[in-house]
């Protein structure tokens, strides 16, 4: 663990300008849909072994056999035509005090997501529902979908001076370290990228091998 653990939450928040990932970070939005997941093709696969983005399309080409493409049509569909899917979402633990601690310092804190155009008012409305001390003006989420989703995020890190930011992907984390000066607090039980990364990224691990959460994180980072 880097020198960045243990310190009061007021100083992190005073040296880091932080920003948020949505999906995986802020919302719990893994367990919706791989319960959508086990329902359509009666399969029990758990919201641990999501670790990555297309884990659905790999769990579709193993579990029936089906080409890529079929795969990555049923992943899409459920990440990216069901907004109503993802509302169900509910935050993840950790995610409420920690915004609140920021927002009630009146500490800016965009949330940055690469969820596509289309669901910007499901995204809106989910925080105007649970989360309604986030604003509009905070959540920056694409305008068209010709950029990646990763490169857009590493290029509003960039753009908005984040210089901490809470990522649960691997991939998406890797592009924000090679893009960007930020600190990535990654949420991710894999160690795949912890040889080759070094001081630009602290990874928080869960308990007994549960997807690691913004609880876990201030345990980590902060001095009670
Ligand atoms: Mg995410």
């Amino acid at each position: 663990m880097s020198k960045e653990k243990l310190q009061s939450p007021e100083d992190f928040f005073k040296k880091h300008k932080i920003g948020f990932d949505h999906d995986g970070v802020i919302a719990n939005t893994r367990t919706p849909v791989v319960d959508e997941y086990n329902r359509i093709f009666r399969t029990n696969h758990t919201v641990d072994e999501m670790r990555e983005y297309r884990t659905l399309a790999r769990w579709a080409e193993e579990d029936f056999g089906i080409s890529k493409k079929a795969a990555l049509e049923i992943d899409n569909y459920l990440w990216f035509k069901r907004p109503d899917i993802l509302l169900r979402a509910r935050p993840m633990p950790g995610a409420v005090e920690i915004t609140k601690q920021l927002a009630d310092r009146k500490i800016f804190f965009p949330i940055i997501t690469s969820r596509l155009p289309s669901y910007r008012q499901s995204t809106f409305e989910w925080y105007e529902e649970k989360m309604p001390w986030i604003k509009r003006d905070q959540i920056i989420i694409r305008e068209n979908d010709k950029m990646k989703g990763e490169i857009f995020k590493a290029r509003m890190i960039g753009l908005l001076g984040v210089n901490a930011f809470f990522e649960d992907a691997l991939h998406h984390a890797e592009v924000i370290i090679n893009h960007t000066d930020a600190l990535v607090i990654l949420l991710n039980n894999d160690s795949a990228l912890d040889d080759f990364i070094g001081d630009k990224m602290i990874r928080i691990v869960g308990d007994n091998n549960q997807p690691p959460t913004l609880h876990d994180a201030q345990n980590t980072l902060f001095r009670a």
